[in-house]
């Protein structure tokens, strides 16, 4: 089964990610997840990568497209692959569809979980952390009982300046303007499966399956 996952911050993608190379037992291949690991280890790429980040800009295709490429080449692919945060733009598209159309793989799914704006902003706002132990909850999901103060031990709860109402709009905006045209790429190809994400996690699991098959 070879599936791209995509969805807003916020849609809950990494809860589905996990069930789903579960079910299929397929790899899980995050360009982020790689991109971290890269950084950790201080590899070449990671070096390159990490200079591109710093300098607050996005690691270009020519680079992501390339790791992603060499992990679509091992073993652990040949049954199928989950791709998590890739591709990303239309041209990031392409290069996969060159990539998959020489070694011969055709993709099964793009699974797009979909959420309203209201919705992503209040998940994306709702995390507070403890100032003390580091505890985190959400005023919706997982409120404390006391308003503002940790359960465990009572220190004092806030919110991270990267959990503001202007920074989570913009981290929206900026996935919006990104992911619009890849949806419209995938929707002519007939690959796209839209999925309402408004659901419980099980229930959004199952409508996943529904649409894979
Ligand atoms: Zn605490």
């Amino acid at each position: 089964m070879q599936i791209i996952l995509m969805g807003p911050p916020g849609a809950g993608k990494g809860t589905q990610a996990e069930q789903l190379i579960e079910y299929f037992k397929i790899p899980h291949i995050s360009t982020g997840d790689m991109f971290r690991a890269a950084i950790k280890q201080q590899t070449p790429l990671g070096l390159k990568a990490k200079e591109y980040m710093d300098a607050g800009g996005l690691v270009p295709d020519e680079v992501t497209i390339g790791i992603v490429a060499d992990r679509l080449a091992q073993a652990d692919c040949q049954n199928g692959f989950l791709l998590d945060g890739f591709p990303r733009t239309a041209a990031q598209a392409d290069a996969l569809a060159k990539i998959l159309s020489d070694t011969h793989i055709t993709i099964d799914g793009v699974i797009n979980i979909e959420l309203s704006e209201s919705d992503l902003l209040e998940r994306l706002t709702g995390r507070r952390v403890c100032k003390q132990c580091g505890a985190t909850y959400h005023t919706v999901f997982n409120a404390s009982k006391e308003h503002g103060v940790c359960d465990k031990c009572g220190g004092e709860l806030y919110q991270r300046s990267d959990d503001t109402l202007e920074t989570a709009q913009n981290r929206l905006k900026v996935y919006n303007d990104q992911t619009e045209p890849l949806i419209a790429y995938y929707s002519k190809l007939g690959l796209l499966k839209q999925i309402n994400g408004d659901q419980e996690i099980k229930q959004v699991f199952s409508d996943v399956l529904r649409a894979l098959e």
